[in-house]
């Protein structure tokens, strides 16, 4: 599932190569997707140019002339592309946006819990769901002493706090795996027993984490890839995740998996020892 890394290559993508394009035509192909699209309110971009490239969370924000902006989440398979209008079609293709000159961005999703919806830009940032999003944790705002206040009191594992996007926004699973591997904390710890040295190294793994998770392009696991078709090359820097049984890239010994609601913790039970031994 894309999470802020992905988003944001995508983003920038976008903003290198459409900015400025004139919208000609839209098609919804299959409007059926987890929530169905509107398929009047997507034809009303005709027209417009793309004008800024916004993300916030795991939201991507195509901002439009005449504020109306196109608020895309990718969900778990989605894919927004950029090819010649004469490309054939996949069969996942919902959605293509034909711009003049005859490239066209099309939305590509296998497993259709991707959205795309038609918001009013001056709005976009006050309607949930975003407007119910925590902060952003590439943002100047996130300090240690943020995340702080975030953590205190909670008895939630470490790792569902992570992962709550009303509080961090932006992280998932991969992520949230990746960056307890580097900050040496036991995924399932209460966030609230934290102690201020453990959550400056934590503030600082999330910000080294996924800072060069957006250098490396994102993390490709199946679907995902940027709007070229290209990869992203984070998964080779992947020292946990989907990695159980292998050896830790630090200490060697076996990464372990365990499955809690759904989700899969993978961990080093050397480095990121439960505290006190529990
Ligand atoms: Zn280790």
């Amino acid at each position: 599932m894309p999470e802020l890394p992905e988003v944001e290559t995508v983003r920038r993508a976008l903003e290198l190569r459409i900015r400025g394009k004139r919208i000609v035509s839209t098609e919804v192909r299959h409007p059926h997707l987890r929530r169905t699209l509107d398929t009047n309110a997507i034809s009303c971009v005709q027209g417009r140019s793309f004008e800024a490239f916004r993300r916030r969370g795991k939201y991507l924000i195509l901002d439009l002339s005449g504020d109306v902006s196109l608020v895309v989440h990718l969900g778990m398979s989605g894919r927004l592309l950029l090819c010649s209008s004469a490309e054939v079609f996949d069969k996942h293709d919902h959605v293509r946006i034909t711009m003049h000159g005859g490239c066209e961005l099309r939305f590509r999703d296998p497993r259709r819990f991707g959205s795309i919806a038609v918001w009013s830009t001056s709005e976009v940032m006050d309607r949930p769901p975003l407007a119910g999003l925590g902060i952003e944790p590439l943002a100047r705002e996130f300090t240690p002493s943020r995340l702080e206040e975030l953590v205190s009191g909670l008895r939630r594992p470490i790792k569902l706090l992570l992962m709550d996007q009303s509080r961090l926004a932006g992280i998932g699973n991969i992520y949230a795996n990746e960056i307890l591997f580097e900050a040496r904390l036991y995924p399932f710890v209460p966030a609230g027993l934290l102690q201020p040295r453990e959550i400056r190294k934590l503030h600082a793994a999330i910000v080294q984490t996924l800072r060069r998770a957006v250098e490396r392009g994102g993390t490709t696991i199946r679907d995902y890839s940027d709007p070229l078709g290209q990869p992203g090359w984070f998964r080779l820097e992947l020292a946990v995740y989907q990695r159980a049984g292998e050896p830790c890239p630090r200490c060697g010994a076996l990464i372990r998996l365990v499955r809690t609601s759904g989700r899969s913790t993978y961990f080093c039970p050397s480095c990121q020892a439960p505290p006190n031994g529990g």
